[in-house]
């Protein structure tokens, strides 16, 4: 999954708004950053075959350290501790903002696993699952984008905009975001795994970057 992860960041920063946006949209990721880190590190592997999924071409044959539930739950508690000291005041209790970002972080496994084909281990490279939504395309798109659209109307309904940059940049990100989407599944395939993993750190940071430069444009 991809531009549906973002439904994770946008509902949670409408019933917290001392945690940064930018946070947040890297929190929903932290987990496909750390995949492309690995792949490019060869620590974790992916095959590109032409068709493997009707959406995209990833045999994503090995991902223990990333993608399995285990895995997953130690990089949220990882996000949690790494949160605790650096968290603003919020009104909430001291946990809770932490939990949050925590929370954004497995809540990714969990999304992925509706979309992914069995590639998704419980731990290590065993047991794995995946409801394999990516083999229905014009359903996998539905899904994202109507998960993105239910974030953004929270989002916006919790915040108002300080500009007219306020009032249309986070939508627009969001249709940028859903053209890059589409450009993924129905695409050519990436080059290779390097490239691949390239494309998607850029691409992850440059959203998040976007993103916390547009929530200035709102309160
Ligand atoms: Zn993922």
């Amino acid at each position: 999954m991809f531009i549906g992860h973002y439904s994770v960041s946008l509902l949670a920063k409408s019933r917290d708004k001392s945690i940064p946006l930018w946070v947040l949209f890297l929190a929903v990721q932290l987990v496909d950053v750390l995949w492309a880190i690995f792949i490019f590190a060869g620590l974790e592997k992916v095959r590109i075959v032409h068709g493997f999924t009707a959406t995209n071409p990833l045999d994503l044959y090995y991902m223990p350290y990333t993608h399995s539930l285990l895995g997953s739950v130690f990089w949220a508690i990882a996000a949690f501790l790494l949160y605790l000291p650096l968290r603003k005041r919020s009104g909430y209790g001291k946990f809770v903002a932490p939990l949050i970002v925590g929370g954004a972080v497995l809540s990714h496994w969990f999304l992925d696993l509706v979309v992914h084909v069995p590639d998704l281990a419980l731990y290590d490279n065993t047991l794995k699952m995946g409801f394999g939504l990516w083999n229905y395309p014009i359903v996998a798109l539905l899904l994202e984008l109507g998960l993105v659209f239910f974030g953004l109307v929270a989002y916006m309904r919790a915040t108002r905009p300080v500009s007219s940059v306020g009032t249309y940049g986070m939508p627009m990100l969001m249709l940028l975001v859903a053209a890059l989407q589409i450009h993924v599944f129905f695409g050519p395939d990436p080059s290779g795994p390097s490239a691949m993993a390239l494309t998607a750190i850029a691409s992850y940071f440059a959203i998040a970057a976007a993103a916390g430069w547009l929530e200035r444009k709102r309160v």
